[in-house]
């Protein structure tokens, strides 16, 4: 069943629902002041006929003076005595030989009832008759209901009609109005069904309506997904090209030296090399791979302990020397002893993979700054370079999975495989810090990594 025909049914339903209720409030209610009305009718009949009445000093009933009565043509009374017997009555329906309702007849205290006398439905009210403490007799007032139930009938069927109206009313309502506002739902549909025909995620859904509301919230937000989903996409099959670009270099290196020395029919030292640092470069690749996937699904697990960052930066200082070698500057110029709560191995991958970018990334003479500080409740890990800088175009995606700046990935002897920001990005961010980049092309760039110190209560005695 289609969403707008359910709707419409739950509307007409509420319509018929709120119409129901109020349709019985309403009938109760003049059903109520109808039959008060009879009632009191009833009873000021009651008084008047009582005031001409006397009993004998044997407790018959006689008529002294007839009454004045305003007995409309539908009030009839009939005096009963003990025996049974009809004393008087008025004319009309009041001279008919049985009770006008048989059981209020006995009753011993005045009541209101309804009967049905010769097809004339009654209400009737009975009253006992007493002198001196004596029963002598019954007086029964009727009034006709034939009005109150031409009443009460008209007014069903008003109620009625004025129902079925309102339902069929709200139902054609609803079903119009529904289809105004649930077409956004349908050109999403048609969107998303044209996309994923078509395998084209750069298709956008277009806002009709105001985008504030929940429709077009939902379009933006369906847009955003889409959006996010086209730059995945993207950056899979950026990353698919690039891996299989990266493993077709290596791989020809390694067949070409092991072709050579089969050749030449000796092992041939240059050629090993080769064959060994494309193999490194392959192991490197299988693990920033491994990690990504890791980190990506949430099991990259870490260790957490108190870490010395001091010790930790002049490790990676201490190593990252040796391969910057001659031609790049590695300087330390400012470090503070401070203590985090963290993965050691995991900060040292982040800081050798900045680091090394830093090295990687800066001219022969440049040089790279690390340093070390306090900075209100964070340890701040700087590390700075006067190389190449990172055009302002990449800056924004350069923790991205698989990015990598235009220049670094047509030199790809130079280049990695854009994981390790990527990895260090998580890392940094599942320690509860953060990582900033500010960069100029051709003057530099400087990564900022801010770790939360330990709190004092954090620090067991031993620590
Ligand atoms: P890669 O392994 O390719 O270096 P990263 O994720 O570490 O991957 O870096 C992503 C990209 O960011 C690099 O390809 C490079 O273009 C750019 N980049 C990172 N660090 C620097 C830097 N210090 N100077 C210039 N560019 C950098």
């Amino acid at each position: 069943m289609s969403l707008r025909l359910r709707l419409t049914i739950l509307y007409s339903a509420i319509t018929g629902g709120i119409l129901l209720i109020f349709g019985i409030l309403l009938y109760s209610l003049v059903n109520i002041l109808l039959v008060a009305q009879v009632d009191s009718t009833l009873s000021q009949t009651t008084s008047d006929l009582l005031v001409g009445w006397r009993v004998g000093p044997a407790g018959e009933l006689s008529q002294e003076t007839l009454p004045q009565l305003n007995l409309t043509s539908f009030v009839y009374y009939q005096i009963w005595d003990n025996n049974g017997r009809l004393h008087s009555s008025s004319p009309g329906l009041g001279q008919i030989s049985q009770p006008f309702d048989p059981i209020g007849y006995q009753s011993k205290r005045s009541i209101f009832r309804e009967s049905i006398v010769q097809n004339v439905h009654l209400r009737v009210l009975n009253v006992p008759l007493e002198a001196g403490g004596r029963p002598i007799g019954t007086l029964q007032v009727a009034a006709s209901l034939t009005m109150v139930d031409t009443t009460r009938q008209s007014l069903i069927q008003t109620i009625l009609i004025i129902a079925v109206a309102a339902i069929i009313f709200a139902a054609l309502l609803s079903w119009f109005f529904n289809a105004r506002v649930l077409s956004p739902l349908v050109d999403i549909t048609e969107s998303a069904l044209r996309i994923s025909g078509a395998d084209d995620l750069s298709q956008r859904i277009p806002q009709r309506g105001p985008e504030n509301d929940e429709m077009g919230r939902l379009v933006t937000a369906f847009n955003d997904t889409l959006g996010r989903l086209e730059q995945l996409f993207s950056s899979q099959q950026r990353f698919l090209a690039d891996v299989s670009h990266e493993l077709r270099t290596p791989l020809t290196v390694i067949k070409g030296n092991a072709d050579l020395m089969r050749r030449m029919q000796k092992v041939d030292k240059e050629s090993l090399d080769n064959i060994e640092d494309e193999a490194d470069r392959l192991t490197r690749l299988v693990g920033d791979l491994l990690l990504e996937a890791q980190a990506e699904s949430g099991k990259l697990p870490l260790h957490f302990a108190p870490v010395e960052l001091d010790t930790l930066l002049l490790e990676v200082f201490k190593e990252m020397r040796v391969l910057a070698r001659e031609r790049v500057q590695l300087k330390l110029p400012e470090i503070d002893q401070i203590v985090i709560n963290g993965d050691r191995d995991r900060l040292k991958q982040v800081l050798i993979n900045l680091v090394s970018n830093a090295i990687k990334y800066t001219p022969q003479g440049g040089e790279v700054f690390l340093s070390l500080g306090k900075v209100g409740d964070n340890a701040r890990l700087i590390v700075r370079d006067t190389g190449q800088g990172i055009p302002s175009e990449d800056l924004p995606h350069i923790f991205e999975r698989f990015y990598r700046a235009e220049k670094s990935r047509s030199r790809s002897k130079v280049g990695g495989f854009g994981l390790g920001l990527s990895i260090a990005y998580w890392i940094v961010n599942h320690h509860g810090g953060q990582i900033e980049v500010d960069s100029a092309e051709g003057k530099g760039t400087t990564f900022c990594i801010y770790l939360p110190l330990i709190k004092a209560v954090e620090l067991s005695p031993t620590d």
